[in-house]
C-alpha cells in the first residue's frame, strides 16, 4: 500500500493559473500512488490581511475589517471565476465562502466587543483560520470537477491540541484517534482528503493554530499518523536554497539535506519550512520532497536519511532575528533566565533556550532565537513585554535587551571542520561578531551579529559556499 502526502503552500493556491497546477500535480499522482493526501495553505497573503481583520476588530474599527472581509470576497470569487467549474457547483462553492466569511465577521464582533489592551491569539486564531478554510473548498471543488473523488475537511477536527493559541502544539494520541476515525477510512475507500493546514482545536473544540507556517506541520504529522511513504512539499521556489533568493542574487537549489540539516535550516530561518515539522518525519525515516508548482518535474529537494557525505561541507546560509541580553556585571543566568523564558511564554505561547551564552568578570551576554513561526512582530511583542517585567525589578535586572541577527551556516559534521569554520569567521572581514555557537546536531555554527550587519555576513558566506562548490 503506497501513501503520499502533498502539502501545496499559500503561493502555489493563490492564483487560478497555480489551481490549475494543483489539478494537473494531484491528477498525475492518483494512477502511481494508492492513496493520496492533500493539506492545504490559504492563498497567498491571505493569513496576513486575517491577521490585519483580527487587529482592526481589537480597536472595534469595524469598517476597516468589513473592508478586508469585502477584498477577501473579491479575491476568492474572482480566482473561482476563473476555474473550469461547472454552475451549480460554482454557486455552492460562492455560498460557502460567503458562510464562513461571516462566520468570520461574527468573531471579529466578538473580539470588537471584548476589548482588551493585547489582542489576544486565542481570539485571532479562530479568525484567521478562515483562510485555510476558504481555499480547502475550493480546491476539493476542483478536483471533484475533475472526477477526483475528495472531500474538503477542517483541521480542526482531526488535529487536537494544547491551548498554546497562536502556537499551539498537536496531541499526537488524541489526533491519532481522529485520523484513525475519519482520515484512515476515506483514504482506503479511494478518497482523497483535503486537509486545511495550520489549524487545529482544544480538546474542548477552541480554534487554535499552529503557527505561522503552520501547513508543514500539519503535513507533517498527518504524514506521520497515516504512515506515508513521502511527503511533497509544493511550493513557488524550486526547492531549499543555499539562501534566501530575495538577499542574494546567486542562490541555488540544494538537492539533498539529512534531516538534522534541514531542521536546523528551518529553525535559524529558512521559512520554506515550519520549525517543529522535521522531528515527526525523521523519527520514521520518512523521504520529503520540496518542488516548485510551476515545474513539476524538477525534482526540487530531498530531504532523507544522511546522503554519506564524505568531507564535511556547508550548503547553506540562513538569517533570523534573535534577542540580545546584556549587562555590565558577572553573575548567575538562572533568574533572567527564567524571568525572559515565563514572559516569553505569557506573550507568543512557546518556549525557547538560550541559544548563546557567556560571560567574563566584567559583563554578561545572552542571545535567544525568535522562531519564524510566531510571525513578524512576534520580536517585537516579546521585546516590549520583557522591557515593561523587568522595569519591574530595577534593581535585580539591569539587562539591556536588543535584536541580534543570527547568521547561521549549514552543512554537515561541523564539528569536524576546524578549517571551513576559520574560513568562515574570516571571510567575515570587518564584521563585529557578538557570540559564536556550534549547534548540537554538529550541523550548523550560527554567528550572532548586528542586526545591520545580517545581509553582508549572508552575503559573505554565500560566496564562500558557491566558492566551495
Ligand atoms: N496560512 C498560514 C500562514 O500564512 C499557514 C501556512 O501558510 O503554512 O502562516
Ligand atoms: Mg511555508
Amino acid at each position: 500500500m503506497s501513501t503520499l502526502v502533498m502539502k501545496y503552500g499559500g503561493s502555489s493556491v493563490g492564483t487560478a493559473a497555480a489551481l490549475r497546477q494543483v489539478l494537473g500535480t494531484v491528477a498525475n499522482e492518483t494512477s502511481k500512488w494508492d492513496q493520496i493526501l492533500v493539506v492545504v495553505s490559504a492563498l497567498d497573503g491571505v493569513t496576513d490581511m486575517l491577521f490585519e481583520t483580527a487587529q482592526l476588530a481589537r480597536i472595534a474599527n469595524q469598517r476597516g475589517y468589513r473592508r478586508i472581509a469585502a477584498n477577501l470576497r473579491s479575491r476568492h470569487l474572482a480566482i473561482i471565476d476563473q476555474l473550469p467549474l461547472e454552475r451549480p457547483d460554482r454557486h455552492t462553492l460562492q455560498a460557502e465562502i460567503d458562510r464562513l466569511l461571516s462566520d468570520m465577521l461574527d468573531q471579529c464582533r466578538s473580539i470588537a466587543t471584548n476589548l482588551n489592551e493585547e489582542l489576544s491569539p486565542a481570539y485571532s486564531d479562530a479568525v484567521v483560520a478562515a483562510g485555510e478554510r476558504l481555499s480547502a473548498r475550493i480546491v476539493a471543488a476542483l478536483l471533484r470537477q475533475h472526477e477526483i473523488r475528495c472531500a474538503a475537511v477542517d483541521g480542526a477536527d482531526i488535529m487536537v491540541t494544547d491551548d498554546a493559541y497562536g502556537n499551539a502544539h498537536p496531541d499526537l494520541a488524541l489526533t491519532r484517534q481522529r485520523v484513525e476515525a475519519t482520515l484512515l477510512p476515506m483514504l482506503r475507500s479511494d478518497m482523497i482528503p483535503v486537509v486545511t493546514g495550520f489549524i487545529g482545536a482544544t480538546p474542548a473544540g477552541e480554534t487554535t493554530t499552529l503557527g505561522r507556517g503552520g501547513t508543514d506541520y500539519t503535513a507533517s504529522v498527518l504524514s506521520a499518523l497515516v504512515d506515508a511513504d513521502e511527503l511533497w512539499i509544493w511550493t513557488g521556489v524550486d526547492g531549499m536554497m543555499s539562501a534566501d533568493p530575495q538577499e542574494v542574487a546567486n542562490a541555488k537549489v540544494i538537492p539533498r539535506l539529512s534531516y538534522d540539516e534541514a531542521a536546523d535550516l528551518a529553525y535559524f530561518g529558512a521559512r520554506l519550512l515550519h520549525s517543529r515539522m522535521i522531528a515527526p518525519l525523521a523519527e520514521r525515516k520518512l523521504p520529503i520532497r520540496i518542488k516548485n508548482i510551476s515545474l513539476p518535474q524538477q525534482t526540487g529537494t530531498l530531504v532523507s536519511t544522511e546522503p554519506n557525505e564524505s568531507e564535511p561541507a556547508l550548503k547553506a546560509v540562513t538569517s533570523i532575528h534573535g534577542l540580545s541580553l546584556r549587562r555590565p556585571a558577572s553573575g548567575s543566568l538562572a533568574g533572567v533566565t527564567r524571568l525572559v523564558g515565563n514572559t516569553l511564554f505569557k506573550t507568543l505561547g512557546m518556549r525557547t533556550e538560550v541559544m548563546i551564552a557567556s560571560q567574563s568578570a566584567t559583563s554578561s551576554f545572552i542571545c535567544l532565537v525568535i522562531p519564524t513561526s510566531i510571525g513578524i512582530d512576534g520580536v517585537d511583542r516579546l521585546q516590549r513585554a520583557l522591557i515593561a517585567k523587568m522595569a519591574e525589578y530595577p534593581e535585580k535586572m539591569p539587562w539591556e535587551i536588543g535584536t541580534v541577527a543570527l547568521v547561521t551556516a549549514i552543512g554537515s559534521d561541523l564539528h569536524r571542520a576546524a578549517r571551513l569554520q576559520a574560513q568562515l569567521l574570516d571571510c567575515l572581514g570587518e564584521i563585529e561578531i557578538l557570540g559564536l555557537a556550534l549547534g548540537a546536531s554538529n550541523c550548523s555554527f550560527s554567528l550572532a551579529v548586528p542586526a545591520k550587519e545580517a545581509r553582508s555576513a549572508l552575503r559573505h558566506i554565500h560566496g564562500m559556499i558557491v566558492k566551495s562548490d
